[in-house]
């Protein structure tokens, strides 16, 4: 077999330890790819396969995009999942020996992108991480464009799904038991499509898990940094820095804030609530237009609106730390004059945090330090209107903003007003902050007055008046004279290129010139490219102040958000405690009202407690409002646990542990399960995680089955939440099983409530309003007339309901006793003939037809 070519023996060094990342090879002006790298990149990005020598018989696939724009199919491979690894030269190919000299400079995966074109600035890119072992789960996230690092375990894989649907990373990391749970894997590429990646158990070894913990976060101990108790978050998290530092060059000095926190301190909420609740993304086009982030978001800067969505991703379960937040937001609601200031003062404000991200990284360019020291100029104005009020917490945030004087002035005393986008032309540093590079600059444009000079002299001397003097890569500076007026052109001229209308030619004394001029401007730019770099390091050692600075301003503006929104729109402050108390009044839908517009919203009351009104019946006409309203309670309780105001005439909020939310039919076709079967399946999950402090959000369960089955449903579901014993939860059920209502005098802490609507003849009006009692009639068939089905349909409709309502009898549900059947227990098993039987049995060596006879026979037996 031929001998591969000494370039593609370097590929292969360098490809077969980067196995899963796509090549980016860097060969002249291009990155091209090879092999199946080339096939992949072809297909993905429309580019044309071609063919490159490479020593043996056939020629490598290979294709390849310019390194000036390879940052733009960098992005779309990235977002398609794929990871990418980018090799450069690393040695300048004019002066290399031999083969140039390359190298890994960077590698890209979904979960660590930092390029600002591959990421939405409104939200975080997380990395996320799951290990377990012996039943526990250690979960952690890091964004490191922004710095933020979360840490949190649980030995309930329902609370890890929870996590990971609320920070939505992008990327996922595996190991131990979480490599082979089926199910984890399933839910991370399909629900949440995400790449996900299993790791080598050495990677979540305790030990290197503490040193990394310990070096990354500057904390003496596992104590010190809140793990002491948590082994498995502890490994989780070694696992995530340690792939950090094996995909990641750079020293991620801005990766220093570690927040580890335990269940039980946010309000949970599982995927399935925040998708039914429209909290980010609406459930059908996953836009943001039309969710509760939409009616909050008045955030001015990008930092902002990401703590914007982590605040609404993640409300506070402890009343006091509500309150310090309701406070504040009372505070810029009460000075609005105050509060436009402040806002107006941070719109100015650019992304701060990411921007300290690419400096730390070696990513960020002049324009980058720029944008970085017009944010800090607005730091003075942004901490003046801040210290204007008094709520603890905004003093607290305003009392965390460096002015960064110092960074300021190094920027604006170093880098220029304008810089160009590229570091490697110069034209970065600002005259009289560094005297070499003043004085190279001096050289170099000196030289190009004299060749000017020149020109002026020669046109005088040659009297060719059309003379000129210009510049080429190949010919360096040389005399152009037009071919009419050659005969002019004196005998010194070294004639170097005829062209259709002119010649070209150099002088001994332009070649002089050239050569200080060129030295002096290839030194410069070389200069200029080492100080910026300087500059930015020293920069870069700043990041934490720099990153607390960034994190006060998001949350005065996340406060200042919330506080215009509530002014706006009349929002209320809610009382928010313990007291398992939820009592609203006038209550609005957050969303609705805002798309209805007009004030064409209909309030409504609300009361749930953990007594006599624990669950609500509602009933009521198809369209009449009974989703609406269920939402809205959830919403509200939401968002009073976000610190925010809320859309009522008053509101008190006893915290909810929870809000779960059973919700309208779909199908999970891609698991295999059925509308039905989902239905339950997600019933199930709320029974058995629901505790007395959680809100229920249930609309017609039972639905996806025959009547007499989902009514017996319903009505089991309806005793067992409604019992303190065994789940005593706040729930707000909607049905149209009007037979239900009857449990309001059979079950304690059961109400009925109905959507009114005034039916005259065949038309009926919605009214919106809750009100007591249940109602009696669905008016199905009258929505199904508004809808537009065709009068003969609706004809015949109403006469085959007059047909049943005549002929079968009306369902009515009695007081049935609870026949609780005891459960078997193991001893019950122990002795007798059935034990002995089972003992009996070779059960390896049984075929189907041996187990189902001997199934036969033990169920005559007993
Ligand atoms: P179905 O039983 O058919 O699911 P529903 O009773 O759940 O219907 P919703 O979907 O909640 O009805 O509401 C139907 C429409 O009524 C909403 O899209 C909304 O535009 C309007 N609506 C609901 N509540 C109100 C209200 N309080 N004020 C004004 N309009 C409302």
């Amino acid at each position: 077999m031929a001998e591969l070519t000494p370039m593609m023996k370097q590929y292969f060094e360098i490809k077969n330890k980067n196995r899963d990342f796509i090549l980016f090879y860097r060969l002249g002006d291009f990155y091209e790819m090879f092999f199946d790298d080339a096939k992949t990149a072809s297909r993905e990005l429309e580019l044309t396969l071609t063919g490159r020598d490479c020593g043996q018989e056939e020629r490598a696939p290979m294709c390849g995009v310019p390194f000036h724009s390879a940052e733009g199919y960098i992005a779309k491979l990235v977002r398609k999942g794929f990871k990418v690894a980018i090799c450069e030269q690393v040695e300048d190919p004019k002066t290399a020996k031999g083969l140039v000299r390359r190298e890994i400079v960077r590698r890209v995966t979904p979960g660590t992108v930092v390029d600002a074109s591959m990421l939405d600035e409104q939200r975080n890119n997380f990395l996320g991480c799951v290990y377990a072992a012996q039943g526990q789960v250690g979960v952690c996230f890091a964004d490191i464009t922004t710095g933020e690092v979360y840490a949190t375990g649980s030995s309930d894989w329902n609370d890890i799904a929870s996590e990971l649907g609320r920070f939505a990373p992008r990327e996922v990391l595996i190991g131990g038991e979480a490599a082979v749970n089926d199910a984890l894997q399933h839910f991370l590429t399909d629900r949440l499509e995400a790449l996900v990646e299993p790791m080598p158990e050495d990677a979540f070894d305790m030990q290197g898990a503490a040193a990394r913990i310990e070096a990354r976060f500057g904390v003496t101990d596992l104590v010190a940094a809140g793990l002491d108790d948590l082994p498995l978050t502890t490994a989780c998290l070694g696992g995530l820095l340690s792939y950090l530092e094996q995909t990641q060059q750079s020293s991620l000095a801005n990766l220093n804030h570690l927040q580890v926190y335990l269940q039980g301190q946010y309000m949970e909420l599982d995927l399935i609530a925040r998708r039914n609740l429209e909290l980010c993304e609406t459930m059908r086009t996953k836009e943001k237009k039309g969710t509760l982030l939409w009616v909050l978001d008045r955030t001015k800067t990008a930092m902002g609106a990401r703590l914007m969505r982590q605040w609404i991703e993640k409300p506070l379960h402890n009343p006091l730390h509500i309150n310090r937040r309701q406070q504040a937001v009372g505070a810029l609601c009460d000075d609005v004059v105050a509060r436009s200031a402040l806002a107006d003062a941070l719109k100015k404000v650019f992304d701060m945090e990411r921007l300290i991200g690419r400096v730390v990284y070696g990513t960020a360019n002049c324009r980058d330090l720029r944008a970085l020291h017009a944010a800090i100029c607005c730091l003075p104005e942004v901490r003046a209107q801040a210290s204007l009020f008094g709520a603890q917490q905004l003093r607290e945030l305003t009392g965390q903003i460096d002015l960064l004087e110092d960074v300021r002035a190094l920027i604006e005393l170093a880098i220029v007003e304008e810089p160009p986008i590229t570091l490697r032309e110069g034209g970065l540093i600002q005259r009289g902050y560094h005297n070499e590079i003043d004085h190279l600059r001096d050289l170099a444009s000196g030289g190009k007055g004299e060749i000017a000079a020149i020109e002026q002299q020669e046109r005088e001397k040659t009297g060719i008046s059309k003379l000129k003097i210009s510049y080429n890569r190949v010919f360096g500076y040389y005399i152009e004279v037009s071919k009419s007026n050659a005969d002019l052109v004196p005998e010194h001229y070294i004639r170097k290129q005829t062209l259709a209308n002119c010649e070209r030619y150099i002088t001994e004394e332009l070649k002089k010139l050239e050569s200080t001029v060129l030295g002096a401007q290839e030194r410069l730019t070389t200069l200029e490219y080492e100080v910026f770099v300087a500059i930015r390091d020293r920069v870069a050692a700043e990041v934490h102040r720099v990153q607390r600075t960034a994190q006060a301003l998001a949350g005065l503006d996340v406060l200042c958000a919330l506080a215009q929104v509530a002014s706006d729109y009349h929002y209320v402050c809610p009382t928010v405690d313990f007291s398992g108390r939820i009592d609203i009044r006038d209550g609005r839908h957050p969303v609705v009202e805002r798309i209805l517009k007009d004030n064409l919203f209909i309030p409504n009351d609300t009361v749930l407690d953990n007594g006599e009104n624990r669950v609500s019946i509602i009933t009521g006409p198809n369209m009449a409002g009974k989703s609406t309203y269920m939402r809205q309670v959830a919403l509200i309780t939401i968002m009073a646990q976000i610190g925010s105001f809320v859309p009522a005439a008053s509101a008190h909020i006893g915290v909810a542990d929870r809000v779960f939310t059973r919700v309208g039919a779909s199908d999970d076709l891609a698991s295999g399960q059925s509308t039905f079967m989902v239905e339950m399946s997600e019933v199930a999950e709320i029974l058995k995680n629901a505790t007395k402090s959680s809100l229920l959000i249930l609309d017609e369960i039972g639905r996806g089955t025959s009547t007499y089955d989902g009514m017996s449903i319903a009505r089991a579901v309806i005793e067992y939440v409604a019992d303190p014993k065994k789940v005593g939860a706040r729930a707000l059920f909607a049905t149209h099983y009007h037979e239900l209502t009857v449990l309001e005098d059979m079950v304690s802490g059961v109400k009925n409530y109905n959507i009114a609507v005034k039916k005259r003849g065949d038309d009926i009006t919605f009214l919106r309003k809750i009100v007591r009692g249940g109602a009696d009639d669905s008016f199905g068939i009258e929505v199904a007339k508004l809808a537009g089905i065709p009068a003969a349909v609706i004809k015949r409709a109403k006469s085959v309901l007059a047909d049943l309502e005549a002929n079968t009898p009306r369902v009515e549900l009695r007081v049935v006793e609870d026949e609780d059947v005891p459960q078997i227990t193991m001893n019950d098993l122990s002795g007798g003939a059935v034990a002995d039987r089972l003992r009996a049995m070779q059960i390896d060596t049984m075929t189907p037809i041996e187990a189902l006879n001997a199934l036969f026979e033990l169920k005559k037996l007993i």
